[in-house]
């Protein structure tokens, strides 16, 4: 999946284009991985609720503030995305999920989301399904 969000953090639920992946693989019992091929974009499960996403990004911000970029050791390198970096790392890299009678066997309220902490670039994610 490829991923090109128009501002610098983002949270996108893909869990219906991850489901549609599955039941285009025909697996039926097996497992499915996701995960963020950037060190700056992460991959998790939580609840799509519009404040959740809030706290979240506000929660990251107070970890790891954007500005003032020159507090990064890492933007000496001449970048701008430090936090970005960090954020990454607390949300996490991948997921993986049970494929159940070739459904996604997520609980009630999880919903599979793309973190994006230093987008308007293109960013991809590898989805891998295992079964049979
Ligand atoms: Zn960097």
């Amino acid at each position: 999946m490829s991923f090109q969000t128009k501002t610098r953090r983002a949270y996108v639920n893909i869990t219906s284009q991850i489901e549609n992946y599955v039941k285009e693989s025909g697996v039926q019992e097996g497992l499915c991985l996701v995960n963020a091929m950037h060190i700056t974009a992460s991959v998790y499960i939580n609840d799509d609720e519009s404040g959740l996403l809030s706290d979240y990004d506000r929660w990251l911000e107070k970890l790891a503030p954007h500005e003032p970029v020159s507090d990064y050791e890492h933007n000496r390198t001449g970048e701008d995305n430090g936090d970005a970096h960090l954020k990454r790392q607390i949300m996490g890299r991948e997921v993986v999920v049970a494929i159940t009678k070739n459904c996604l066997d997520l609980g009630p309220w999880e919903q599979i989301f793309y973190g994006e902490f230093d987008g308007r670039r293109k960013k991809r994610v590898l989805v891998k399904i295992l079964g049979e």
